[in-house]
């Protein structure tokens, strides 16, 4: 086939989670829709933690740009002792009930961080509220951006080192974190009349049964889909995580959790497609 022809493509791309600046990604709304738009993406979720500030200059960008914008969220859980993040996509974000359910995790937010930064204070690193704030919007603070305060500092190599040495269960600046319940969050969704979804399953660390587990209550509650493509995916566990899917007949998405164009983060688009035997969510929006 002559090349030209592979550039006159009607081709669809969808990414349905990504991260800007309005949660711990490091491009805003409208820097990621050109991002995206230049990597081929055609249809794109904006999916910020526990916040949806971002989505109104996302749109504005997207619509100026000619792609489409799927307004999204990531919903932080805590289930069974871990922490796991549930998306949900096509949803109002205007929705009273979702805005207020979002609002009680960015206070939980900002006591966190507080202690995050006590803890790193009597581990020898001093002013790491006020260093990591200046890497965060208003709204939404997070690890990401007090890793990024470790890594300008000096005190981490870069991110990988930071969520080795710090951060994490028995290192310094840990805080067990008490998210919405899984129960909870899919209901936020459901009443802002978006889809629920099970952001990266794969890269929870837990056993298989509880995986099965995890997939099980969260079908029983109402959820639609599970991300059986995530970005930096092995191909194997994307047909695993296909085959979960079809198991208990739920829906599936794709998205490549792009949260900046540095090394180390996955690039926004690149995504395993789905096997044949996945039935893509976006089969609901057409
Ligand atoms: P938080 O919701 O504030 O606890 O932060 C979770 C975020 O930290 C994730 O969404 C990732 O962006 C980032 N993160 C978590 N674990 C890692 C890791 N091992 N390496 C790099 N980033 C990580
Ligand atoms: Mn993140
Ligand atoms: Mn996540
Ligand atoms: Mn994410």
């Amino acid at each position: 086939m002559p090349s030209f022809y592979r550039k006159i493509e009607t081709m669809t791309q969808y990414d349905l989670h990504t991260h800007s600046t309005s949660s711990d990604g490091s491009l805003s709304p409208t820097e990621l829709v050109a991002r995206a738009r230049e990597q081929g993406v055609s249809h794109l979720a904006l999916t910020d933690h526990d916040g949806t500030e971002g989505l109104d200059e996302a749109m504005a960008a997207a619509e100026q740009q000619g792609i489409t914008l799927i307004p999204g969220v990531e919903i932080s859980v805590s289930w069974h002792g871990g922490t796991v993040h549930i998306v949900g996509l096509q949803l109002d974000h205007q929705n009273k009930i979702l805005q207020s359910g979002l609002s009680t995790l960015r206070d939980y937010r900002r006591e966190r961080a507080r202690k995050m930064a006590e803890r790193l204070d009597k581990a020898g690193i001093p002013g790491a509220l006020e260093g990591a704030s200046q890497y965060a919007s208003e709204t939404m603070l997070g690890r990401v951006h007090f890793a990024r305060f470790l890594v300008e500092h000096g005190y981490a190599k870069d991110m990988r080192d930071v969520f080795n040495r710090f951060l994490v269960k028995n290192k310094p600046g840990y805080v067990s974190s008490h998210w919405a319940t899984l129960a909870e969050a899919v209901d936020w969704i459901r009443q802002a009349g978006g889809q629920a979804v099970i952001a990266h399953p794969a890269r929870y660390k837990m056993t298989n049964s509880k995986r099965r587990r995890l997939v099980d209550e969260f079908k029983t509650l109402g959820g639609e889909a599970i991300e059986v493509s995530s970005g930096n995916q092995h191909p194997e566990e994307v047909r695993v995580m296909a085959k979960l899917a079809e198991e208990f007949d739920l829906l599936a998405s794709c998205g490549s959790d792009f949260h900046s164009p540095d090394k180390g983060w996955s690039e926004v688009g690149r995504i395993t497609a789905l096997p044949p035997n996945a039935t893509p969510i976006w089969t609901l929006w057409q």
